[in-house]
């Protein structure tokens, strides 16, 4: 039985202040006995290092939201994974759809950071998901197989069992409509087909497929009663201490 996973994506949300406030209301929300799966917060880089000190002695992990490939050097306003690392991050975010779409990152580069994370002992979660009208034109499944297949070239097996993939259908993300529990689910069992298809069945067995988009207090427990959907990748959810809290309990 795989552990789910809930993940709160905080985007460009809290500053220094704003974040002691919401991790220590969630550090103290959590007991350890109460929460039954893996909770990780991705607070923006300016609040990772504060954020690891007041997570300490609870439950919750920390994840940075994206990182550059490259080791060192002349990137003006990048980040390396050894700096993420310095401050406590055991997880980053790869292939977020604003990374895709706002910053135009292609499958390529999210491969090379894919490989990078790994090489550098991160854990990726992985974002793959269509956007409406790759959806209403029939071409949903070639779009997350393209993904899929580009985003994990050269990776090998027991690298990806250390990769989390988070289902983000696009036209869910932030727009308050949820893709039904038999949408996600369909899709979660194609990812699931894919990866046991390059890495075998025993890995497709034990991947971890979170769903993200508009994830609510409300809608989270039916959605994650779906068999092939792991956990949750959450964006504004994850902002408020209530809510985030109320739908990691749900599980
Ligand atoms: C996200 O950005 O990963 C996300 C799922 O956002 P929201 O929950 O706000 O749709």
């Amino acid at each position: 039985m795989r552990r789910k996973v809930i993940a709160g994506n905080w985007k460009m949300h809290k500053d220094l202040n704003e974040t002691q406030s919401l991790v220590t209301k969630l550090s103290n929300a959590l007991s350890k006995e109460e929460v039954k799966c893996d909770v990780i917060i991705c607070p923006p880089y300016t609040s990772l290092s504060e954020a690891s000190s007041l997570i300490k002695d609870s439950v919750i992990k920390l994840g940075a939201q994206n990182m550059h490939f490259e080791e060192k050097g002349a990137f003006t306003g990048e980040v390396s994974t050894s700096m993420i690392k310095s401050v406590g991050c055991e997880y980053v975010i790869l292939g977020h759809s604003e990374r895709r779409t706002v910053f135009g990152e292609n499958d390529e580069v999210i491969n090379k950071k894919i490989k990078k994370a790994l090489a550098s002992n991160l854990k990726p979660i992985f974002c793959v998901g269509e956007t409406l009208g790759e959806r209403e034109s029939g071409i949903m499944k070639d779009v997350i197989k393209r993904q899929v297949t580009d985003g994990l070239q050269q990776v090998s097996k027991g690298e990806m069992e250390k990769i989390i993939v988070a289902y983000e259908p696009v036209w869910a993300i932030g727009t308050g409509k949820t893709a039904s529990p038999e949408q996600a689910q369909e899709v979660h069992v194609f990812i699931r087909e894919l990866i046991s298809e390059i890495f075998g069945n025993d890995t497709a067995e034990n991947l971890i497929i979170q769903y993200g988009g508009s994830v609510k207090p409300d809608n989270a427990h039916e959605l994650l009663s779906q068999n092939d959907i792991d956990g949750a990748l959450v964006g504004g959810a994850c902002l408020e201490a209530d809510s985030f809290t109320a739908i990691i309990k749900s599980v």
